[in-house]
C-alpha cells in the first residue's frame, strides 16, 4: 500500500504524493504509520548517525545514502559533576550546527526519493539553513523566504548554500503566509519543518538516541518549544519505542517558551485553545512563533505525559547563556532560553533529566 497522511482534525485520508501538505478542511497532517516496530537487533552499529535506526524511517530507497551528512548520534554528558542526573545532549553538534539537521536530512531525502527537484520552505532561521543545505547537496533547487529581521549570520549561511532568498516585510506569519501561496501558485514541494510530516520522521531520532544512550528512558524531558518540531518528535519517538516493547514509560514533557512570546504556556494554564499572541520581543528568536500551527499537537503530547510549561524571561535568557558558557557550552539565545526554564524546574533529587543544546552560539551575537 502506498504511503499515506492522514488529518488531525477530520482524519481524511491522503496518498503521500509531491504536493499535499495539508487537509482541505485546513488540517494539519500526520503520517500514518503501519506497524512501526523498533527492533534493537537491527541497529546498524556501523553507522555513527542517526541512519543507524533506518528501519523505523519512512524509505523504500537507499537514496538518503547521498543526502546524509552524517548527522545525529550526539553526545549525552552530564552537565556537571555536582548534578549528575541532569544530561544535556550536544545537539549543536551537527552540520548546520542546529538539530534542524534531524529533520532536514529526512525530509529532503524523501523529497528526493518522491522525485521533487525544487522545494520552498519558510523560516526564523535554522531550519531554513538546514533545509538549504540538504537540499543543495541533494540537487534540489530551493526558495527560502524569512523575514527582513533573521540574525544575519542565519541568513548568510542560508545563501552560502546557494538557496533564493525571498526576504518579506512581515511577521512570521506573513512570512509563512507567503511562502505557501507561492507553493500553490508554482506548484511546488513544501518543505516546511512545521507542515511536513516526514520532518517529525528525523527529529523522533532525538528519542532513539537517548535511549540507545542511556539503555533506558529519563524521567523528564526539558524542550523548548516554537513550532514543536523537537518537542513532537521526541514525543514520537519515545512512543514508538513503548509501542515496540523496548520501553515502558514516556519521559515527562516541559515545554519552555520565552515569557515575550508564550501562545501554548498561555493556552495550557488557561486550559483553551491556542490563540495568537503578539511577540513582544524576545532574544529567544528561534522559539518566537506567536501562532504555532501544530499547538493541538503540542498541547495533546505535553498533557499526555502529564508535563507542563515553563516561561523564562529576557534577563533569565541572558543569565543562562553567561553559566552555560561557563560549563563549555556557547549556545544561541533560544537554547539558553530552554536551561533557564531548568533552572526554574522544580525537580526531586532522584529525577533523571535530558535537556538539548539545540543551536550553536556563534549562529546569532
Ligand atoms: C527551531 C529551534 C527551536 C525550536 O524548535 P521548534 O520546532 O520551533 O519548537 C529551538 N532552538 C533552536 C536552536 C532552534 O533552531
Ligand atoms: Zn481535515
Amino acid at each position: 500500500m502506498s504511503e499515506q497522511f492522514e488529518c488531525h482534525s477530520c482524519s481524511t485520508r491522503y496518498n503521500v504524493t509531491e504536493l499535499v501538505w495539508r487537509c482541505k478542511c485546513g488540517g494539519m497532517l500526520d503520517l500514518v504509520k503501519e506497524n512501526v516496530s523498533f527492533d534493537p537487533s537491527r541497529l546498524q552499529n556501523e553507522m555513527p548517525t542517526m541512519w543507524r535506526y533506518q528501519h523505523v524511517l519512512p524509505f523504500k530507497s537507499d537514496i538518503w545514502k547521498s543526502v546524509s551528512m552524517g548527522e545525529g548520534n550526539t553526545p549525552l554528558i552530564v552537565l556537571d559533576e555536582k548534578e549528575p542526573k541532569t544530561f544535556v545532549k550536544v545537539d549543536y553538534m551537527m552540520p548546520t550546527l542546529s538539530f534542524k539537521d534531524r529533520g532536514a536530512a529526512v525530509l529532503i531525502a524523501k523529497a528526493k526519493e518522491l522525485g521533487v527537484t525544487k522545494v520552498i520552505a519558510d523560516s526564523s532561521g535554522n531550519a531554513g539553513t538546514s533545509i538549504a543545505a540538504y537540499a543543495k547537496r541533494a540537487g534540489i533547487a530551493c526558495d527560502i523566504f524569512l523575514s527582513e529581521s533573521t540574525s544575519p549570520k542565519k541568513v548568510a549561511q542560508i545563501k552560502a548554500h546557494g538557496a533564493t532568498i525571498r526576504a518579506i516585510k512581515g511577521t512570521r506569519e506573513d512570512v509563512a503566509e507567503t511562502a505557501q501561496q507561492a507553493v500553490t501558485e508554482e506548484k511546488t514541494f513544501y518543505a516546511s519543518h512545521v507542515y511536513n510530516p516526514f520532518f517529525y520522521e528525523g527529529t523522533k531520532t532525538y528519542a532513539y538516541e537517548i535511549w540507545e544512550h542511556m539503555q533506558s528512558v529519563p524521567d523528564t524531558l526539558i524542550i523548548p518549544v516554537g513550532n514543536g518540531t523537537l518537542l513532537l518528535g521526541a514525543y514520537y519517538g519515545f512512543r514508538e519505542l513503548m509501542e515496540s516493547g523496548v520501553t515502558n514509560k514516556i519521559p515527562k514533557i516541559v515545554a519552555v517558551q520565552a515569557e515575550n512570546c508564550a501562545p501554548l504556556a498561555n493556552a495550557f494554564i488557561t486550559n483553551q485553545a491556542v490563540a495568537e499572541v503578539k511577540n513582544t520581543g524576545t532574544l529567544a528568536e528561534g522559539i518566537a512563533i506567536a501562532k504555532p500551527a501544530r499547538s493541538a499537537h503540542i498541547l495533546e503530547a505535553v498533557r499526555a505525559t502529564k508535563g507542563h510549561f515553563i516561561t523564562t524571561s529576557e534577563e533569565e535568557i541572558t543569565q543562562a547563556r553567561v553559566e552555560l558558557a561557563h560549563k563549555g557550552f556557547y549556545v544561541e539565545p533560544t537554547t539558553a532560553a530552554n536551561y533557564a526554564g531548568y533552572l526554574k524546574y522544580h525537580r526531586t533529587s532522584e529525577e533523571k533529566i535530558v535537556i538539548p543544546l539545540c543551536g550553536a552560539g556563534i549562529k546569532q551575537v
